[in-house]
């Protein structure tokens, strides 16, 4: 929806992509996969390769009769592409041979469409050492002609596929690169430039795996709900005698529900809210706002990534308890979405990684203004939540305080960076109370915009309710996160590692 229009795209906002990529994850997250490491391709060539290469590829790959995929991770680097080995050596014509060994290749090899667009990050002869010295090239499964048409198969071959925990749909290929004297690659840009091109993406494609933490929770939602409307089991209170009652009238089951229901629609609001950041980050009216809306979608990318998928594995794990015993035989499916979350928190730069970005590289970002420009931004809504009275007023009560501990843990954490493992301890409590304290905003803004809206009476009070759950049940556990957060580092260390 939204490539660019020149290449068969809708051209669409990024917003609404993301919009609508939600059911279609839900519906099967490892099969949505083809097709978002074609986009994260596709972006890639769209925003740094040559015209040739936009016009030779981008038409096929937006249509998804080629796919796309992403070759980063080696056996010996996955967290620190810095080792990457993958050697590219020119060939005199422009092209180069590529050769090396990639691992955890999702959608690497499959038959599903005529050709594979695999990009492939290398060293050049002579590279700096580290990240600095990576390219990025473009290496197809069938060399592409100048007509279009598909030529001879290139110098490449899946060795094996991964047995995984969960997304089966998905191809994890091992995949071996000159095994018969190296691949043809088409250098994307320039030389040595291969991770900054990756940083370009990154956001979108970690926003992306954020949606599938909300995509998954939503899937094992719906279908716990349903069940639960339909088990029978127990005498709910105050029913009568003689009578079983589905299991949703018990307090218990109905916790496990609105906790499911409130982060989802929490986690949605971030998302789109993050997505709506990237947008304006292109298409805002002013180089100022442009450059604000790029900060902000900064900072939520990292919580919108690990937040969301954390959230998705949690999520679909009340999943499973819903459904009892039924939950955990694979009958009923409810256990696939527990197998499927789990990837999400480790692939596209694990949760622990985005807890270190958010903390080391977003809080300090413009000296901690865009931080403090945010949660300002976040409390300017109790104002209205308190003009409006009553539950409404109480909301405004429970985000202030919440706001209150992570503005202490935002202070402590700039204070404590020149000793970066004492941040570093507190970083995922950290980043769980940062998403929090957003989900309990979302989620209040939500209410208030039904209260002065044009909407049924329903809807206002389903969003009151969710507001109301979230920030009895969640806000309150701020305090206990921002301590944790703040601890530092003095246990962690404290023990030699054969005493572990
Ligand atoms: C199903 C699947 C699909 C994948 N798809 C792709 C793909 O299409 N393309 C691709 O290139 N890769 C892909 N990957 C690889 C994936 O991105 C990596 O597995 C991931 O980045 C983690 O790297 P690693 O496995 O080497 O773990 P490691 O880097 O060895 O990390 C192990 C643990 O140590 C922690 N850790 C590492 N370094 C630090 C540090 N500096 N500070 C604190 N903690 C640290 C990590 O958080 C993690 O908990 C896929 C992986 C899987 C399993």
């Amino acid at each position: 929806m939204d490539c660019d229009p020149e290449y068969g795209g809708q051209g669409l906002p990024y917003v609404m992509h993301t919009a609508a990529q939600e059911p279609f994850v839900s519906a099967n997250m490892a099969f949505n996969m083809y097709q978002g490491l074609t986009h994260g391709a596709y972006s890639a060539i769209h925003a740094h390769g040559s015209d040739e290469q936009k016009q030779k590829y981008l038409p096929k790959m937006v249509s998804c009769e080629w796919t796309g995929t992403m070759n980063l991770t080696e056996p010996h680097c996955g967290t620190d592409l810095g080792l990457m080995r993958t050697k590219a050596v020119p060939n005199g014509d422009g092209s180069y041979k590529i050769s090396g060994q990639k691992i955890f290749i999702s959608a690497g090899e499959h038959d599903m469409a005529e050709n594979i667009i695999h990009l492939v990050l290398a060293r050049t002869p002579g590279a700096p050492p580290g990240t600095k010295g990576i390219s990025c090239f473009i290496v197809p499964k069938f060399l592409v002609n100048d007509d279009g048409s598909l030529g001879e198969e290139n110098d490449l071959r899946c060795v094996s596929i991964e047995h995984k925990l969960g997304i089966h749909a998905s191809p994890t290929c091992v995949m071996a690169y000159g095994d018969n004297g190296g691949a043809t690659g088409f250098l994307i840009g320039e030389e040595n430039m291969g991770m900054r091109y990756m940083f370009t993406m990154m956001n979108n494609a970690r926003l992306s795996v954020g949606l599938e933490g909300l995509s998954i929770a939503e899937r094992s939602y719906q279908q716990s709900l349903a069940y639960a409307k339909e088990r029978l089991q127990g005498r709910a209170i105050g029913s009568d005698p003689g009578t079983s009652s589905p299991i949703i009238e018990h307090a218990d089951v109905r916790r496990m529900l609105l906790t499911m229901k409130t982060h989802i629609e929490a986690m949605r609001g971030l998302l789109y809210l993050d997505a709506a950041c990237l947008d304006r980050a292109k298409h805002d009216a002013t180089d100022e706002a442009r450059d604000n809306a790029r900060d902000l979608a900064a900072l939520l990318t990292p919580i919108s990534k690990a937040w969301s998928t954390d959230l998705g594995c949690e999520l679909t794990g009340l999943g499973v308890q819903i459904f009892g015993g039924m939950g955990f035989v694979e009958e009923t499916g409810v256990a696939q979405h527990l197998r499927d979350a789990r990837i999400a928190p480790i692939y596209e730069g694990t949760n622990g990684i985005q807890a270190i970005d958010l903390v080391l590289r977003k809080l300090p970002l413009k000296g901690g203004e865009v931080v403090s420009g945010f949660l300002a931004h976040m409390g300017s809504l109790s104002a209205d939540l308190e003009a409006a009275g009553g539950d409404y007023a109480g909301l405004a009560e429970a985000l202030t305080e919440a706001l209150a501990q992570l503005q202490q843990g935002t202070t402590w954490m700039l204070e404590n960076m020149s000793e970066p493992n004492e941040a570093l301890a507190g970083a995922t409590p950290f980043l769980r109370l940062f998403g929090n304290v957003i989900g309990g905003w979302v989620l209040a803004k939500s209410a208030l915009a039904a209260l002065n809206g044009d909407y049924e009476d329903s809807l206002v009070q389903e969003k009151l309710v969710s507001a109301r759950f979230f920030a009895e049940q969640v806000l309150p556990l701020s305090s206990g996160l921002r301590a944790s957060a703040t601890s530092g580092s003095r246990d962690l260390f404290a023990l030699g590692a054969a005493q572990f």
